[in-house]
């Protein structure tokens, strides 16, 4: 018998798999499917997975290459997670090998060996104190000791090396007694003892039948979508549940969206639990992600939190795994694997037999459509917790009221008044910068970005004009390019102007902005926290930066400028955003003993979506939006898939897409798929972006399973086409967004 042949996902996009020989010297039972081989790929060295053996390959004799070097004794991927990788692969029409890619930690994918790094930990003895004789003598020593304390779980080599403190000091501080070192990996020993470091609240009665539902079903597989309004006690849910999983024996994974990773978000886990914490996001160093992970997959860590990519954490108990704010745009992978977390907790939770809870105040009409047909539990919380009252709304009818920076006179009152109240006011805008348009008063020129079909952003402060699609910057020209007159004005307002029209009107408050402009110096969101949660009197505006996740309990007038866009934008799933924008920007208001009032500035006060949310709530706004969609046939009422190609010449992609369209139109007929619509191709809404010409193909059906069995064969057809390497072009199932 011939020796076998080695199946390998590569790190490539090709959706193939690639053969090999086994490296030189390397036995059959060390070839275990999941393991790690380095081999020769072109003119490179790669990576690779080992899928399976096989005794044939297509590949003639003599041009099968060996791989160079088996990296792993066991696969470091265990069973289950490889599983939800051939799932997510399939599903989303991408190559394994670059889905296992994804799923595994850098490090693991430059062949780092897939074992905890053990290292020295510093920490204070027992009965060290800063106030011992022997160190008063001794600053140095004394210094070194305080910072170590400051780490309960211990100080680092890593961090030792941080911290400066000195070789001379520690062996000082050892000989005193006064300090220890073990050799241990990052995760520390759990305490022993109980779980619970602070008491539980007691549940009220919705609290108490959503925990109670949620532990039945602990050990198989349900989903439950926990639909609680703002501050309704969700996060005591989680924690309640929690402690049930860890009493059990389990981990529990836990998902946020990218802009509630804080510090305050982990501190509120471990003020409660007595348990090992491992945080999992896009700031940590490769080390760092592979240590947390090799914890969660070794069952060394108890809770893992992480943002989107946390998804294919492996767990080795995993017993729960809770999405917050669900409906959050982050949990898409706008790129490369277009996945979506949320969506992937839920088939993780069904192959992993585990219970699976997705929590928001303002779900998205996917997982309420989920809910209404019973694939979905659905767990309500109608009240806040605490006994905060809902925020008031109100809608400014602004037609034909002067704006100023996009501030009305009757707005203008009300921020006085609150203010003179000693209370707190936040200003929501969802566009950064002064001004969204230079206009020429002239002739009517507008500054337009270069290399897109866009207008770009007026930054008075750093005296710019910004494209926010491309990144394309240049200096705001004095005189008109095409008049030559010196008349141009910005025109509208972002965040930059309304702050300098809140200074100039209220001189006595202090003005804060948060965005991303300003807040992207480290450390520059906390201090802006920080003055915010003294309590004094105060103007914040900002963009959604400030409608997530924060407590602004001194808030009680929330101001939304422009409610207007997310009414009458092209995109289907418009409304939706801008309704779970204004109520979780209202959510901030009035969290503690004062009631909190809402006024939305808006042309259409009258509009049936805006006047369901403000007057009725969310859930009749969701209602009457799912409504729509069910007429107009749109998702969740059918499935998408969207083609995108770009290309450096005009009409190029289109050329390109229309080959794909005729291509799909036959598999349609021979695979007799009834349902399936073929929308396009058309250029992209903005067709010019960062220089290249982008258009679209829009799949529309009515049911799933027709729409997939089309992909699979379509994608190898669209590989073969002739423009499939000058194009650009990928596939996005399930897109969020149309362009
Ligand atoms: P959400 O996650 O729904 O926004 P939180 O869990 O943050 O709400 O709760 C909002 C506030 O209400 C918090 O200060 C929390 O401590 C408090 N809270 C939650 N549940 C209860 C309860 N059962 N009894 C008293 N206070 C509660
Ligand atoms: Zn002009
Ligand atoms: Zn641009």
């Amino acid at each position: 018998m011939s020796a076998p042949i080695l199946r390998l996902a590569l790190p490539s996009p090709l959706r193939r798999l690639f053969d090999y020989r086994a490296p030189e010297g390397v036995s059959g039972a060390a070839l275990q499917p999941g393991v790690r081989l380095r081999v020769p790929f072109g003119k490179r060295s790669v990576i690779g997975i080992l899928i399976e053996r096989v005794q044939h390959s297509e590949v003639p004799e003599e041009k099968l290459r060996s791989a160079e070097a088996l990296l792993d004794a066991t696969a470091p991927l265990p069973a289950p997670l490889f599983q939800l990788c051939l799932w997510t692969a399939q599903y989303y029409q991408h190559s394994l090998g670059d889905t296992l890619n994804w799923a595994l930690p850098t490090l693991l994918r430059q062949g780092e060996v897939a074992e905890v790094r053990q290292q020295r930990y510093w920490l204070a003895t027992p009965h060290a104190r800063l106030d011992d004789p022997r160190l008063e003598r001794a600053p140095r020593q004394r210094e070194a000791l305080r910072a170590i304390t400051q780490h309960p779980h211990g100080v680092s080599q890593e961090l030792l090396a941080k911290l400066q403190l000195n070789r001379a000091s520690l062996e000082g501080l050892l000989d005193k007694g006064l300090l220890r070192w073990e050799w241990r990996s990052s995760v520390p020993p759990r305490h022993q003892g109980s779980w619970l470091v602070e008491p539980e609240l007691n549940l009220n009665s919705q609290q108490r039948v959503a925990v109670e539902a949620v532990r039945a079903a602990f050990g198989a597989f349900q989903a439950f979508l926990l639909a609680g309004v703002t501050g309704s006690g969700k996060t005591e849910v989680y924690l309640q549940l929690i402690h049930g999983a860890l009493e059990a024996g389990k981990q529990v994974l836990v998902l946020i969206p990218e802009i509630n990773l804080s510090p305050q978000t982990l501190s509120r886990f471990e003020r409660r639990f007595n348990a090992r914490i491992v945080l999992l996001h896009s700031n940590l160093t490769d080390r760092e992600r592979l240590d947390a992970w090799l914890a969660a997959r070794d069952g060394d860590a108890d809770i893992v939190i992480g943002t989107r990519s946390a998804i294919f954490t492996p767990l080795k108990r995993p017993g729960l795994i809770i999405v917050d704010e669900e409906h959050d745009g982050s949990y898409k992978q706008q790129e490369g694997l277009r996945y979506h977390a949320r969506d992937l907790a839920v088939v993780r939770g069904r192959m992993e037999n585990v219970p699976v809870l997705l929590g928001s105040a303002t779900p998205s009409l996917e997982s309420l459509h989920n809910a209404h047909t019973g694939r979905y539990a659905l767990l309500r919380l109608d009240q806040r917790a605490g006994g905060a009252h809902a925020p008031r709304f109100l809608r400014l009818d602004v037609k034909s009221r002067p704006l100023e920076a996009g501030i009305s006179a009757p707005l203008q009152q009300a921020i006085g008044q609150t203010l003179a109240a000693g209370q707190q006011v936040l200003v929501f805008l969802n566009r950064r910068g002064f001004a969204p348009t230079l206009l020429c008063h002239d002739c009517g020129w507008i500054s337009q970005c270069p290399r897109c079909d866009a207008r770009t952003t007026l930054h008075q402060r750093h005296n710019e004009l910004r494209c926010h699609h491309c990144g394309h910057v240049e200096r705001p020209p004095i005189r008109c390019p095409q008049c030559q007159h010196v008349d141009l004005r910005p025109v509208g307002a972002g965040t930059e102007r309304a702050e300098e029209r809140l200074a100039l009107l209220f001189p006595d408050y202090p003005v804060l902005r948060v965005d991303r402009d300003s807040t992207a110096r480290k450390g520059s969101l906390d201090r802006l926290l920080d003055t915010i949660h003294k309590g004094e009197p105060c103007l914040l505006v900002g963009t959604q930066m400030l409608a997530k996740g924060h407590h602004f309990p001194r808030v009680t007038l929330v101001a939304i400028l422009d409610a207007d866009g997310g009414l009458f934008s092209a995109d289907f799933r418009a409304s939706e955003r801008m309704a779970q924008l204004i109520v979780q920007v209202a959510g901030r208001a009035g969290r503690a003993a004062e009631p909190g009032r809402v006024i939305i500035q808006t042309h259409l006060a009258d509009h049936p979506l805006l006047v369901q949310l403000t007057e009725q709530g969310y859930f009749a706004f969701a209602e009457q939006a799912l409504a729509e969609r069910r007429a107009a046939a749109l998702p969740p009422f059918a499935h998408l898939a969207l083609l995108r190609a770009e290309a450096h010449r005009p009409g190029q992609a289109e050329a390109f897409l229309d080959l794909a369209c005729g291509h799909a139109e036959q598999l349609c007929q021979q695979l007799d798929l009834a349902g399936v619509e073929l929308l396009g191709p058309i250029p992209s809404p903005m067709e010019r972006r960062a220089g290249r010409f982008r258009a679209q193909l829009l799949i529309q059906s009515q049911a799933r399973a027709p729409l997939h069995r089309l992909l699979g064969p379509w994608l190898e057809a669209i590989e073969t086409l002739p423009g499939a390497r000058s194009v650009r072009w990928s596939l996005d199932v399930d897109p969020m967004d149309l362009y």
